[in-house]
């Protein structure tokens, strides 16, 4: 399993870290036995709250994650950035007429003008790369320096849908270089710096690179879950409920990517991931 380091802590642990109280609202449990228990068995979750039990933890969740249901549909971002011919353009790659007839090929074949650019011999990849990394102000990531072993720090399914790849760690472990293709997901990068508990930076790679390194990624799916999201936080909550218990999880994180639900079991050396993917609109 490849992993980050775990944050330690440099205090010492306080009362109030060694015995916890269940933040569910609706708890019955909080005094007895059944909490001296609970606080061996319990759930850690987003690293500030914790949940004496599995029920606890369920009602919760559901209370939390009721917002990403019924969210509008988003209406797609609004482009900011200059188109790709325009730019190849303006950087003298390519001459007017030569983008007319891309333009051209374009409109009969429906492709993206980069790859239109390409097949016309006009352009390469590493020129397709500098223009996006000039699109999202974001260095483009030295291929030699892509450590494949690093796409296992994310789900299988979150890099397809969003073509984001981790590719390099700094700063041991506390700074990842995430890799995109086309453009840059924010939404995205956030979750993965708060599940991961890391720095993010944003870079582009080669597309050549992105498929091989995303190939090496796709013969390992130990440790991932991937199933449409259900029709109700309540079944979400239970369903990561139900696997936190089974897989004995100490501790979990649950983020929104969009409308995904990816949650994060942590168990003892290891982790299993869940992604409810937002059903199609
Ligand atoms: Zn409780």
């Amino acid at each position: 399993m490849y992993g980050l380091p775990e944050k330690k802590s440099k205090r010492g642990l306080a009362w109030g870290q060694m015995l916890p109280s269940c933040q569910f609202k609706g708890c019955n449990n909080s005094r007895g036995l059944g909490s001296m228990w609970g606080r061996m068995s319990g759930y850690q979750l987003n690293d500030d709250s914790w949940f004496c039990s599995t029920e606890c933890l369920e009602a919760a969740l559901g209370q939390q994650l009721s917002m990403y249901f019924h969210l509008e549909p988003r209406p797609q971002p609004v482009r900011t950035t200059m188109p790709m011919g325009l730019m190849m353009l303006a950087r003298g790659a390519i001459t007017d007429p030569q983008l007319r007839e891309a333009l051209r090929l374009q409109q009969s074949t429906g492709e993206r003008i980069g790859s239109c650019l390409m097949q016309l011999g006009l352009i390469n990849e590493e020129d397709i790369a500098a223009v996006v990394a000039t699109q999202w102000g974001c260095p483009v990531f030295p291929a030699d320096s892509v450590e494949p072993a690093c796409s296992l720090l994310l789900p299988l399914s979150l890099v397809e849908r969003y073509c984001m790849l981790p590719v390099h760690l700094v700063a041991q472990g506390r700074r990842l270089f995430v890799a995109f293709c086309e453009r840059v997901n924010h939404s995205a990068l956030m979750a993965v710096e708060q599940m991961l508990g890391c720095e993010t930076e944003a870079c582009i790679v080669l597309e050549p690179k992105f498929r091989q390194v995303l190939e090496f990624r796709k013969h390992d799916l130990a440790g991932e879950v991937t199933v449409h999201r259900p029709e109700s936080s309540q079944e979400t909550a239970r369903i990561i409920g139900s696997y936190a218990q089974q897989t004995g999880a100490e501790g979990l994180r649950v983020r929104a990517v969009e409308g995904n639900i990816w949650a994060r079991l942590l168990c003892h050396n290891s982790h299993l991931d869940l992604v409810f993917e937002e059903p199609p609109s």
